[in-house]
């Protein structure tokens, strides 16, 4: 089975109600691949404003979600709250989560693993830092990463999508090459096919992450292990739209 081209955006702490009503405007006037799924990775205070004014086409997923369902943990939010409020997705282990806030491998395991057991899809995001690639270790970090994230899922990965971000694209303006992410994304797979089965390293969806802009978009999307895109700055432009259509 052809895996579903998905496409994210990641708005981070940006816009308001007037900046995000903007872009559903933009979003819903839009011709947009039938064949492309799209998440709109939004914060946590806007979740029900976007999911009530974007049709199901849209997924609409928080940033962040805490390990248990309830209690004393201040300043957090669970998937059961992202579920109330009407979304289905989460994006988890992102690299500013893991390098500004602390999270470790571990953690990002256990709120991925708590997500899915509440309903929720889940983004998980892995990468290196320019340091790690510079000193060869992309796939001995991406590899530590997917484990945790294995160790923690088990057999079933059908509501999880991993995005492929190197720390050193995400923000900067340096995409990798399409074969420097091609090289990446086909190691994954075979990692999973090694360490957890066949069927999940043909069906996973691999989005990749960092610069991704309308520029970039069609040579990144043709790679044959590129399922789609976790964009950051691009998501809250006009451009997302050339972006969800790359392989149009
Ligand atoms: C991201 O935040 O996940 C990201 C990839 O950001 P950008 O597209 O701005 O590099």
């Amino acid at each position: 089975m052809p895996r579903q081209f998905c496409v994210g955006g990641n708005w981070k702490m940006n816009g308001d109600k007037a900046q995000i009503t903007g872009i559903m405007d933009t979003l819903k006037g839009a011709t947009l691949d039938p064949n492309t799924e799209v998440v709109l990775g939004c914060p946590a205070i806007f979740l029900e404003f976007t999911r009530s004014n974007l049709p199901a086409r849209f997924g609409v997923a928080a940033q962040n979600s805490y390990k248990v369902a309830k209690g004393a943990f201040t300043g957090e939010i669970s998937p059961a709250m992202i579920r109330d409020v009407g979304c289905d997705w989460v994006i988890l282990g992102h690299s500013e989560r893991r390098a500004i806030f602390g999270e470790s491998d571990q953690l990002v395991a256990e709120k991925v693993i708590h997500a899915l057991q509440s309903g929720l899809k889940v983004i998980a995001c892995i990468g290196e830092t320019l340091e790690e690639r510079e000193a060869g270790k992309t796939e001995e970090v991406v590899f530590r990463q997917s484990k945790a994230l294995a160790d923690a899922i088990g057999a079933d990965w059908s509501n999880v999508v991993v995005a492929y971000e190197p720390v050193w694209a995400i923000g900067t303006g340096k995409t990798a090459t399409p074969q420097q992410a091609q090289d990446v994304h086909a190691a994954l797979r075979k990692w999973f096919a090694a360490n957890v089965s066949q069927a999940v390293a043909d069906a996973v969806r691999i989005q990749y992450g960092g610069s991704v802009t309308a520029a970039n978009c069609k040579e990144l999307g043709a790679c044959p292990d590129i399922d789609g895109f976790l964009v950051g700055g691009a998501s809250l432009k006009p451009e997302f739209i050339d972006i969800i259509n790359a392989r149009m």
